[in-house]
C-alpha cells in the first residue's frame, strides 16, 4: 500500500473577484468594528469581512460579555476614557437593554461594563448598516495576492459557501485577532510568551436562574468567590477540579444570570493552548468544555444563591487572549504600560493593566503612578514596514506578550481599530485610485486632527 503523502499540491485555479473596495477589513470584534464604521465615515467604499454570522468577535463569540478598559485613572480620577466611535455602539447596545451600569473593582482601580450578547450583535449589525459598511458573513480569509512588487496586499482570498473569491482593495485592515493576514503576507510574528505557552485561553460561560440577591451578598465582594474556592479545596479535597486559583463570577445586567471566566485550557503538555494550532485548538473547545461542567458542580454546591443554577450558554468558542502578535514599525511593551508611556504618534489611550493569565492563575500589574494609570498607544503599532498598505489592530496589533496582555481589552482595541480606519480612509482620499498607499506616509498630527474632531479621547498635556 503506498504511504500516505506528507504533503500535496492544489492545482492553481482563476478565482471570481468578488468586488473592488478603497478599505477592506478582516474581522468583525472591537478592533475591526471601529475600523470598519471610521473608514465608512470617512467616505472610503468599505467591506468587512467576518468568518462567523454575527460581529463583536471575541466580545460575542468567545462570550466576554463585558467591556473592559474604558475607564481609566488621570489626575486620581476615574474617568471615561475611550471616547470616539465606541459610544455609539454602547449607546445602541443600551437603547436595546443590554449594557449594565459600571462596576468597579481591584479596590477601585477598574471600571468595567457588562453587555448582554444578543443586543452586542443587532446592536453591531445596525451600526454598521447605519455607516454605510457592507459586510460579508461566513467569509473565511485564506490567502493573500500581493502586488507584481511583491510588498503591497492587491487582494484577499476568502472561502465561502459561493466558494473561493478574492476581494480587492487599496488598503487592508488585519482585525483578525490572530494576525491570519499579517501571517499570509509574511509579516514576521511572535506567537505568545516566547517559551512554548502564552495567555491561557478560556472557555467563557453563563449560568442562569441565579437568586441575584443572595449571590450578591455571597460574593458581591470580587474576591469572595476565591475564598469560597480554597474552602472547598480544603474542606473537601478532590471533590472539585479547579483550572486556576480564583475566578471572575458577575451579574450581568438580568440580575439572575452570571457570567463564569474560570476555565483554563491546556495542551498536551500543559501549556496554553496554542491558538492558531489547529489540533489544539479543535481539542482545547473539548476540554473547556468539560471545565465548565466541573465549575457548575462546584456553584450549585458552594456558592449561595446558585443552588438552582443552570448553564445559559457555552460560549461559540474558546475565548482566545493571545496568538500572533505581529512586528509592526513599534512594539507597545509591558514598560509602556506600567511608565504609563507617552508618545508622540498617540491615536487614543490604553487604560487596562497587565492581566498575564499564567499557568494555574491571574498576575495584575498596574502602572506605577496610580493617579494617571493610562498608557498612549502609539501609530505606529499598528504600521508594517514589510506590507505598506496593510494596518495591524486590535489583539494582534505590534506588542509585546506583556504589553498585549493589558491592550487587549476591548477599549484598547476599540481605539486601535478607529484609528486603522480613520488613517485608511485618509490616505484612499488624499491620494489617487491608481496610487499605491504606503502608511507610513501618513503624518500623526494630520490623523490626530481627524481623531480629536470624531470624539478621540486624548490625555492632556503635561504641564511644563
Ligand atoms: C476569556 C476572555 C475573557 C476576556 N475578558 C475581557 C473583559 O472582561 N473585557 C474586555 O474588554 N476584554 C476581555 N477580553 C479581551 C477581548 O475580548 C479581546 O482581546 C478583544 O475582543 C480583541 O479584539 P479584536 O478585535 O482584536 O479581536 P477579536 O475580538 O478576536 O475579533 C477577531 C474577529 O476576526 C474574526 N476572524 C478571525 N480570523 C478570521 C479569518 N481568517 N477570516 C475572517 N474572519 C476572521 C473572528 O471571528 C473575530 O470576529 C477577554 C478575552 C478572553 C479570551
Amino acid at each position: 500500500m503506498a504511504a500516505t503523502p506528507q504533503t500535496l499540491h492544489e492545482s492553481a485555479r482563476a478565482l471570481p473577484v468578488f468586488g473592488h473596495y478603497d478599505v477592506i477589513v478582516a474581522g468583525g470584534g472591537p478592533a475591526g468594528l471601529a475600523a470598519a464604521v471610521s473608514s465608512a465615515r470617512h467616505g472610503a467604499s468599505t467591506l468587512l469581512v467576518e468568518r462567523y454570522g454575527f460581529l463583536g468577535g471575541m466580545g460575542t463569540a468567545a462570550g466576554v460579555t463585558n467591556f473592559a478598559g474604558l475607564y481609566g485613572v488621570i489626575d486620581g480620577q476615574m474617568q471615561p476614557v475611550v471616547h470616539g466611535v465606541v459610544g455609539e455602539l454602547l449607546n445602541r447596545i443600551d437603547a436595546l437593554g443590554g449594557l449594565n451600569t459600571p462596576q468597579d473593582g481591584m479596590q477601585g482601580r477598574i471600571r468595567v461594563r457588562s453587555y448582554d450578547v444578543s443586543c452586542y450583535k443587532l446592536a453591531a449589525d445596525q451600526w454598521l448598516a447605519e455607516a454605510g459598511v457592507q459586510i460579508l458573513f461566513h467569509a473565511w480569509v485564506a490567502s493573500v495576492i500581493k502586488d507584481d512588487d511583491g510588498s503591497h496586499l492587491q487582494a484577499l482570498v476568502v472561502e465561502t459557501k459561493s466558494g473561493r473569491q478574492a476581494i480587492t482593495a487599496r488598503a487592508f485592515i488585519d482585525a483578525t485577532g490572530d494576525a491570519d493576514i499579517a501571517a499570509y503576507a509574511g509579516v514576521p510574528f511572535e506567537v505568545g510568551d516566547g517559551a512554548g505557552s502564552g495567555l491561557f485561553p478560556s472557555t467563557m460561560f453563563r449560568v442562569g436562574h441565579v437568586d441575584g440577591a443572595r449571590a450578591m451578598a455571597a460574593i458581591g465582594d470580587f474576591k469572595a468567590i476565591n475564598t469560597l474556592m480554597e474552602q472547598a479545596a480544603k474542606n473537601k479535597p478532590g471533590v472539585y477540579r479547579f483550572p486556576r486559583e480564583g475566578a471572575i463570577v458577575r451579574p450581568q445586567k438580568n440580575p439572575s444570570e452570571w457570567r463564569v471566566n474560570v476555565t483554563q485550557v491546556r495542551n498536551a503538555h500543559g501549556k496554553a493552548v496554542n491558538a492558531v494550532d489547529a489540533r489544539e485548538l479543535s481539542q482545547g473547545e473539548i476540554d473547556g468544555r468539560a471545565q465548565v461542567a466541573d465549575y457548575l458542580h462546584f456553584l450549585k454546591n458552594e456558592v449561595p444563591g446558585f443552588e438552582n443554577a443552570t448553564i445559559a450558554d457555552i460560549a461559540p468558542q474558546m475565548g482566545v487572549r493571545e496568538s500572533r502578535r505581529v512586528q509592526g514599525s513599534y512594539q507597545l511593551t509591558g514598560e509602556d504600560i506600567l511608565g504609563s508611556a507617552r508618545f508622540d504618534d498617540s491615536i487614543g489611550v490604553n487604560a487596562w493593566p497587565m492581566e498575564i493569565h499564567r499557568n494555574g492563575g491571574i498576575d495584575w500589574a498596574f502602572p506605577r503612578d496610580a493617579a494617571n494609570a493610562v498608557n498612549d498607544l502609539p501609530w505606529r503599532m499598528l504600521t508594517i514596514p514589510h506590507v505598506p498598505n496593510l494596518l495591524v489592530a486590535g489583539r494582534c496589533a505590534s506588542m509585546s506578550h506583556e504589553g498585549q496582555s493589558a491592550a487587549r481589552a476591548s477599549g484598547a482595541c476599540f481605539v486601535m481599530g478607529q484609528a486603522a480606519g480613520t488613517g485608511a480612509a485618509m490616505m484612499c482620499r488624499n491620494t489617487q485610485a491608481t496610487d499605491t498607499i504606503d502608511f507610513a506616509q501618513l503624518g500623526p498630527a494630520t490623523l490626530q486632527t481627524a481623531l480629536r474632531k470624531d470624539g478621540v479621547f486624548f490625555r492632556p498635556e503635561v504641564a511644563i
